[in-house]
């Protein structure tokens, strides 16, 4: 049967009148800026303090995005008479994001909590070298990270707050402590 002359331009007024009532779903981003989850995976932040130069992000990142370079320094004993030390020192810490997957699995392996996700995503540039972000452009990531969530109030302190807890007691007890009497002059 041949089709009833309008009919296809009657359907797509019908379509038009249909979805001109519904609630948009597009997001007029750059505009309004998305609602985004907390945690989510923008960009990492170093927080370079935390470091001590394991290598186990760079060994373990899958598209090895993750260059570290550093040398080793002499540190003096702590006590006369004891041993030498030598540590680690950073030189060069940098992600390329234009390789980056954001697996994750940096963050999650750094023994010593130095990587952390921030959800800022407008990162964008024209030129791809500029997305190796070297460690003054991680570290600057630190500044949007998200808090950490709040701890459960049944769950145990953990056993660095108890520490600094005592530590702390301890020395304003000392601090409040009589004087000896026999130190008076
Ligand atoms: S998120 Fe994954 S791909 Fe990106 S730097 Fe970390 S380990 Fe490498
Ligand atoms: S795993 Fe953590 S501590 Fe080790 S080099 Fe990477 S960021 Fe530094």
């Amino acid at each position: 049967m041949p089709p009833i002359p309008g009919s296809g331009l009657a359907k797509g007024l019908a379509v038009t009148l249909r979805t001109m009532t519904k609630k948009t779903v597009t997001e007029q981003y750059p505009d309004v800026q998305p609602d985004l989850p907390p945690r989510t995976r923008g960009v990492i932040g170093l927080f370079e303090e935390n470091c001590t130069v394991c290598m186990l992000c760079a060994r373990e990142c899958p598209d090895w995005c993750i260059y570290i370079d550093s040398h080793k320094e002499t540190v003096p004993p702590a006590a006369p008479g004891g041993r030498e030390r030598s540590r680690n020192v950073l030189d060069r810490f940098a992600i390329d994001f234009s390789l980056c997957m954001y697996c994750g699995i940096c963050i999650e392996v750094c023994p010593f909590d130095a990587l952390f996700w921030s959800p800022e995503f407008e990162y964008a540039e024209t030129d791809i070298r500029e997305l190796t972000h070297e460690r003054d452009k991680l570290r600057e990531w630190m500044w949007t990270v998200p808090a950490p969530p709040a701890l459960d109030p049944a769950a145990e302190e953990p056993k660095e707050l108890a520490a600094a807890r005592k530590a702390a007691e301890k020395l304003a007890a000392a601090q409040e402590a009589p004087a000896d009497p026999e130190g008076d002059a």
